[in-house]
């Protein structure tokens, strides 16, 4: 499969309409190689991760994205991250042992994005419900409401590969007042199957045959997780001694498994002793003069 991991911007010459296409090839498979998610769940947090990167992709800002669908069913929820340097991890919540077709995020759901930046001024949080149980039709719903300009999504997971194509229309006056019509109707011709498996210029060579699409260099997209055994720590020292003696009592060590990578980070007695002891060390105040 050829441009997998690797994501492209591309703008029309000839209007004010840019978007993105993603690949996850290498990253879905290593998001996926310590999860065990039926069907709809393993489908969503493919889609999810391919669309946190389109939307990144889309942002001039450093810090991380988090797209989060949130549901009150037996799927509650669905979260993928994305940075800017385009690294991803995702996780799901769900109830275990549901029937497959019944797995969904029930009458409530939404999605939330949330950008947060390094700079205080980069911090956003928007939301939208869930319209059904598909993601693409949620993320157009939010483009019209909360940036108020029209965008279409196209996702196409499958077990070994997820492909994303995003459209949005730019502000602006536009001489083609048509423009985004046609585009439209031109990827409602685009099959599953060639989202799925054609490389970005062919796709948009074949789609888009008549007009005039400039394509940037691709920059990759790869699966990484931040967990540490020092954020590890920092979470179970919140937890308290009490509760954290407890199950070193029913359990002999603390273990702690990442949701996003399967990581799993053990503490044993004297591990714990150590990092309830390092807690009474208050922190380095800076000196007030
Ligand atoms: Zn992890």
């Amino acid at each position: 499969m050829a441009d997998g991991d690797r994501l492209y911007r591309f703008l029309f010459e000839d209007f004010p309409i840019r978007g993105q296409w993603v690949r996850l090839e290498a990253t879905w498979q290593e998001a996926q190689s310590r999860r065990t998610d039926p069907e709809p769940v393993r489908r969503l947090l493919g889609e999810a991760m391919a669309a946190s990167a389109l939307l990144t992709a889309g942002l001039k800002f450093e810090g991380r994205l988090n797209l989060q669908i949130e549901g009150e069913g037996p799927l509650r929820l669905v979260l993928a991250q994305c940075d800017h340097l385009l690294h991803l991890r995702a996780t799901a919540r769900y109830d275990q042992g549901v029937p497959t077709d019944q797995i969904g995020f029930g009458e409530h759901g939404r999605l939330l994005l949330a950008l947060e930046g390094r700079d205080p001024g980069e911090r956003y949080q928007g939301v939208v419900p869930l319209t059904g149980e598909n993601l693409a039709g949620a993320l157009e719903h939010y483009f019209a409401q909360s940036e108020q300009l029209p965008a279409r999504v196209l996702l196409a997971a499958s077990e070994q590969i997820v492909t994303a194509l995003l459209i949005q229309r730019m502000p602006g006056e536009s001489a083609d007042p048509d423009a985004w019509n046609r585009c439209n109707h031109l990827l409602d011709t685009l099959e599953a199957a060639e989202l799925q498996q054609w490389p970005a210029e062919t796709l948009l060579r074949r789609v888009f045959a008549e007009e005039t699409v400039r394509l940037f260099e691709p920059a990759p997209v790869s699966f990484r997780c931040r967990c540490s055994r020092d954020g590890v720590a920092a979470m179970l020292r919140q937890l308290g001694s009490e509760e954290l003696q407890d199950i070193l009592r029913e359990q002999g060590s603390v273990s702690v498994t990442c949701e996003f990578c399967g990581r799993e980070y053990g503490f044993d007695a004297v591990d714990v002793g150590q990092l309830l002891a390092d807690d009474t060390v208050p922190p380095a105040s800076p000196s007030t003069h």
